[in-house]
């Protein structure tokens, strides 16, 4: 590998939706498949922890920085042969849909207005609408001790907005490349829901960085048939979304310094003004414990902390 290539001390502030967080140790860029492994492969053999960078839509970054290599994933190849759609883990998952649509499938019109790449929305098995990514993968290729190879979904231990890559202390693992099966279908029916989803986007999201929704909904059925204003559809699936329960807590506009609770949906924590990763946090940590002692459930983060937050404490707000 050429060390040349790597830089010290990034700033992965302007790298993330959340706009926030310190330095990467060491960072580079990967153009292509080939880059991509080759970097990966190299710091696993030398012992580099590597973290892989898509469009940071999922990523706090701690002030305190990240250690080893952040690779940021530029690769973009879509291949669709036949029935097989292979794509690079950096491809942009909206590009995915609409490639796979433009080419006669359907399938993936829930992943309009996820920002990302495919390979960031498969570590946090992304979805919307009932559907998740994972539904539709038949095989990934990762890098793992120095190696690529190809292997099967189920490596990936899928679960909602959870796989194996998201457990405390996962190992190092760099997907590179994906494969896909979709079902055939028409492209204006495929163009006209991914219209809707994304009209209701927009009547929701606030347009301040954020990484969107900042916590998991919860399934929890006996809390979804007793708590008071939840929809017919929610109580039935026994889900209680996350932001329903922090609007509950009376948070929405809360702030600790340029962090906020959305106003318009409360599962979002907002950057609204140069705010740390640690007010950031300490907003999660002070919802967290809103909505434990008011309701005895924990909240369970979908955003991913990376990097040193050893020596974090909650600012009290
Ligand atoms: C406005 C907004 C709306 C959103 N709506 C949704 C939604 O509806 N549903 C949903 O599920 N999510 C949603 N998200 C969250 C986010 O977009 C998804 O989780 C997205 O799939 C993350 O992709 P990324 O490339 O940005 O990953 P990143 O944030 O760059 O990375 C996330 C994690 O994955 C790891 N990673 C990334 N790529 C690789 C790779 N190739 N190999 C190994 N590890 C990798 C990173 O190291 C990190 O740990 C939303 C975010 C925003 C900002």
């Amino acid at each position: 590998m050429n060390w040349e290539l790597v830089q010290r001390k990034t700033s992965l502030r302007s790298l993330t939706t959340l706009k926030a967080g310190g330095v990467a140790e060491l960072f580079a860029k990967a153009k292509n498949v080939d880059e991509l492994i080759k970097i990966s492969a190299a710091c696993q053999a030398e012992d580099i922890k590597v973290t892989t960078l898509g469009w940071g839509s999922n990523f706090l970054a701690s002030d305190a920085g990240v250690a080893g290599l952040v690779l940021l994933n530029q690769t973009r190849e879509i291949n669709i042969d036949g029935d097989q759609i292979t794509a690079d883990s950096g491809v942009a998952f909206q590009d995915l849909w609409l490639k796979s649509t433009q080419a006669g499938f359907r399938g993936l019109e829930f992943a309009v207005g996820i920002p990302g790449t495919v390979g960031g929305a498969l570590v946090s098995n992304a979805g919307a609408y009932r559907s998740n990514i994972s539904e539709f993968l038949v095989a990934l290729e990762v890098v793992t001790d120095g190696e690529a190879r190809w292997v099967d979904p189920t490596w990936m231990d899928f679960k909602y907005r959870d796989s194996i890559l998201r457990c405390e202390n996962p190992r190092s693992a760099v997907i590179t490349r994906t494969r896909f099966k979709l079902p055939r279908g028409e492209a204006k029916q495929s163009y006209d829901e991914a219209r809707e989803y994304q009209r209701q986007r927009i009547g929701k999201q606030p347009p301040s960085a954020s990484a969107g929704s900042f916590f998991k909904n919860v399934v929890d059925p006996k809390l979804a048939q007793e708590i008071e204003g939840l929809t017919e559809g929610m109580r039935k699936n026994n889900v209680v979304p996350a932001g329903f329960l922090i609007e509950k807590c009376g948070l929405k506009g809360f702030r600790i310094g340029g962090a906020m609770i959305g106003a318009r949906h409360a599962n979002f924590l907002l950057n609204v003004g140069g705010a740390t990763a640690s007010e950031l946090r300490s907003l999660a940590h002070f919802a967290k414990q809103s909505v434990q002692n008011r309701f005895g459930v924990e909240l369970e983060e979908e955003v991913m902390y990376i990097g040193d937050w050893s020596n974090f404490s909650p600012i009290n707000p």
